[in-house]
């Protein structure tokens, strides 16, 4: 504080200029995430929706497939309670053909049924009296069965025949005794499932599928024959659908690498899987549009935040210099370019109060120009002021602390404010600011306008209650006349101070 000092005012506007770049800040990061959570939720809800509508079509798809699978179980029963009957092999073909097959023909795009004895052999056909021996023992209907007679009803893979493509639906024949006696099996036009599928507006990359649980495709659509029959066991899909009896997921395919929602569901306890596979991009267009849109908007509005933010904080901070600045101009002396007046005024009271708290001395000096109107009558006024800013000068290279300071008192007089300092120490820093100024005067040659000597009292105080720091001022006066009579450019201390001293115990 030896001089006005800048800095302290800058300080609250660099502040609030801080602050407002935090808040603004904050709040366009608040802005953002708000926005980004919105998008999230619309996003989800599209989702949704597409989910909700994928699981409505799957469900009820699955319970039509269903319902034919009863009616197919039911006309096989028919032909199983056909082959109880006593004596049915001994009648009349046509009759046989009736009481066997008659019943079974309500179930949807059924093909024939056949029945296979213990051996894998044709023994009937719904579409001939009296079949050939044909022997189907490795058809994989009659193996599973025979193999795990306790399977209930076994969709076979699927296969194809001239008349277009089949799966078989085929249950165990047991004896009385429960025993093994071969297999009925009913053939399924796969067009059934073709004419189904048709009916559902996929998308353009959406697909339906018909898999068996041990992975081998069924139906698709849209239809592409190569893939009937092919298995997608093993594949990131297959896991997850045949992992449980309905849901859904998001994934890329195998076939093509367009990511889809699966939403699948185990056809009752029949071992069949049927998925309905959106493809994501589909789903999320309009969502997607929609972000981009207003994206951009919300990019917009936080650029133009930030702008107009940037804008109130280079204006804060303008004014909070121009603040600053003027703060400076009223605590400095525009003459000597050190404190002024006022400034010393309110540190003197600062210095005062806390001398007087910790009981420690305050050392004022006060100095004047010696003959100083006669300079300015024989150098000019101008010389005057600059041999005054000289005398600032010198007066500023001695202060030494932090605390200390000096100022203009006003025309050409000088004070330094010395807080904890002893007369002593007041008077040696007096004497070198004297000395400065011979200094400088010998550095001129002692030429007739150099700078003019100065004329210093010292004057210290322990502040205490009934003492102000005009006391200290006048006392500083005193020994500043006495220097002035004792014949000027030299140190006076006020011999006062002991006095006070005594007054004050
Ligand atoms: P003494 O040694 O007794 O102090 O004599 P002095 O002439 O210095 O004292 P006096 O009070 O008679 O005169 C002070 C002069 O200081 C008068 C005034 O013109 C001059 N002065 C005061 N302020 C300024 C200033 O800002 N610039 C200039 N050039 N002169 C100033
Ligand atoms: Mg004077
Ligand atoms: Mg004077």
């Amino acid at each position: 504080m030896n001089t006005a000092t800048t800095s302290e005012p800058v300080a609250p506007a660099r502040d609030s200029a801080g602050r407002l770049v935090a808040l603004g800040s904050a709040i366009t990061v608040a802005f953002c995430a708000l926005f980004a959570l919105g998008l999230w939720e619309s996003r989800s809800r599209d989702r949704d929706q597409a989910r909700l509508a994928a699981q409505n079509v799957v469900a009820s798809m699955s319970s039509e497939i269903e319902r034919n699978l009863e009616l197919y179980g039911i006309s096989l029963e028919a032909v199983v309670d056909g082959l109880k009957m006593h004596g049915i092999d001994a009648l009349d073909p046509e009759l046989r053909q009736r009481v066997l097959f008659d019943r079974s023909a309500s179930a949807k795009d059924m093909g024939s049924i056949v029945v296979l004895d213990r051996n894998g052999t044709l023994t009937h056909d719904s579409r001939i009296w009296v079949p050939m021996p044909e022997d189907h023992s490795e058809r994989d209907y009659f193996l599973a069965l025979k193999r795990n007679p306790r399977a209930g009803f076994y969709v076979s893979q699927p296969w194809r025949a001239i008349d277009g493509d089949y799966i078989a639906i085929s249950r165990t024949l047991t004896d009385d005794k429960g025993r093994f006696t071969g297999v009925v099996a009913g053939s399924m036009r796969l067009s059934y499932f073709a004419s189904m599928f048709s009916q559902i507006n996929l998308g353009p990359r959406d697909t339906v599928t018909l898999i068996r649980d041990s992975g081998e495709l069924i139906m698709r659509a849209p239809f592409l024959p190569e893939l009937i029959g092919r298995s997608f066991a093993g594949t990131p899909a297959y896991e997850r659908i045949s992992a449980a009896s309905s849901g859904w997921f998001e994934k890329v395919g195998g076939l093509d690498g367009v990511e889809r929602m699966f939403v699948f569901r185990r056809i009752a306890d029949y071992p069949l899987i049927l998925s309905y596979n959106l493809a994501t991009d589909d789903i999320y267009a309009p969502w997607r549009r929609k972000a981009w849109l207003l994206g951009a908007l919300a990019v917009s509005l936080c650029a133009i935040n930030l702008m107009l933010l940037g804008f109130l904080v280079r204006a804060l901070r303008k004014h909070g210099e121009a603040e600053a600045r003027m703060a400076a101009m009223a605590t400095t002396d525009s003459l000597t370019g050190i404190a002024n007046r006022r400034a010393l005024d309110a540190a003197f009271a600062r210095e005062w109060n806390r001398a007087m708290r910790s009981r420690t001395p305050v050392s004022l000096l006060m100095l004047d120009a010696d003959h100083f109107k006669a300079y300015n009558d024989a150098f000019g006024h101008q010389a005057g002021d600059a041999a005054l800013a000289a005398i600032a000068d010198c007066i500023r290279l001695n202060i030494r602390r932090a605390s200390e300071m000096c100022a203009r008192y006003g025309g050409e007089e000088f004070a330094v404010l010395l807080p904890g300092l002893a007369p002593a120490e007041a008077a040696v820093r007096a004497e070198a600011i004297r000395s400065s100024l011979t200094a400088l005067r010998k550095a001129q040659h002692e030429r007739p306008d150099s700078v003019p000597t100065v004329s210093i009292g010292v004057a210290c105080m322990i502040p205490r209650q009934g003492l102000e720091p005009r006391d200290l001022v006048k006392l500083a006066d005193s020994a500043l006349y006495e220097a002035k009579t004792g014949g000027r450019d030299r140190v006076e201390i006020a011999g006062r101070f002991a006095a006070a001293q005594r007054d004050a115990a």
